[in-house]
């Protein structure tokens, strides 16, 4: 009898054990939620308030996730409560669909205060870049820009959105290739129309035949973090304009 008590407590202080070293890692976190961050969500982020309750609480819980792992930092700049959300938005937003998804290629976004150049410079007339995906010294580090990032999500009638765009160029880097083809989530079987629906559109953007942000015809690396702005900006307008384009990134993104 002693020893059936002895197994039983002891496999109970092995259950306590193991409870408090998840319950540990769960709550190491790098970046203080908000307290009002539902609120935030509501009033900035229209991807958010468009969901059912089920989805807006599945919504937050990426968020908490998101902010328990990825350090915000401010560089010359306050990432405010107001910043940290939408940052956490812009990471959740492209993948919302795709359960269990971890970007395990981020660990910090430093937040400037505006545009800087490619040496980093905050000052100056040749600054354009309003956030960037580290490589380098820069691995695991994304730069976002504070005026952009809210920009992004304030102002709803256009198809622009930094912190989005930044984060689907993570997205492409995750199978290791940072080339506009996003394999990790998009089937092998696929890929070639996805390349050839990049080609025609860009076509269709040199001959002023669309809508579509010219930056997308830097390169394909852009096409796709300008057209996933784009999709998840503005879902209706650019159904209504580029069907074919549409029903792609509504499987690359698992919405359908
Ligand atoms: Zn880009």
């Amino acid at each position: 009898m002693i020893l059936v008590f002895q197994v039983l407590l002891s496999m109970f202080l092995i259950f306590l054990l193991i409870k408090f070293a998840f319950h540990k890692k769960k709550d190491k976190v790098v970046t203080p939620l908000p307290e009002n961050y539902k609120e935030l969500l509501h009033d900035y982020v229209k991807f958010y308030r468009q969901l059912n309750d089920n989805d807006k609480t599945h919504f937050e819980k990426r968020v908490e996730h998101f902010l328990a792992s990825t350090k915000i930092t401010g560089v010359n700049a306050i990432a405010e409560e107001l910043d940290i959300i939408l940052i956490a938005a812009g990471s959740v937003i492209p993948v919302f669909a795709i359960s269990d998804w971890q970007y395990i290629n981020l660990t910090e976004v430093l937040l400037y205060p505006g545009t800087f150049n490619e040496d980093f410079d905050q000052e100056g007339t040749d600054r354009y870049i309003a956030g960037m995906v580290g490589s380098g010294g820069l691995q695991n580090v994304m730069i976002l820009t504070k005026w952009q990032l809210r920009q992004g999500f304030i102002n709803n009638s256009d198809t622009h959105n930094t912190a989005i765009h930044e984060f689907v160029h993570l997205i492409d880097k995750m199978d290791g290739t940072l080339d506009g083809v996003p394999e990790i989530i998009l089937e092998r079987k696929y890929v070639e129309r996805w390349k050839q629906l990049m080609h025609i559109t860009t076509e269709q953007i040199r001959n002023n035949q669309t809508n579509i942000n010219p930056y997308a015809t830097k390169n394909t690396v852009e096409f796709f973090a300008v057209i996933s702005e784009y999709f998840f900006e503005q879902p209706e307008l650019l159904k209504a304009n580029h069907p074919d384009l549409y029903a792609m990134l509504k499987m690359i993104y698992k919405m359908g």
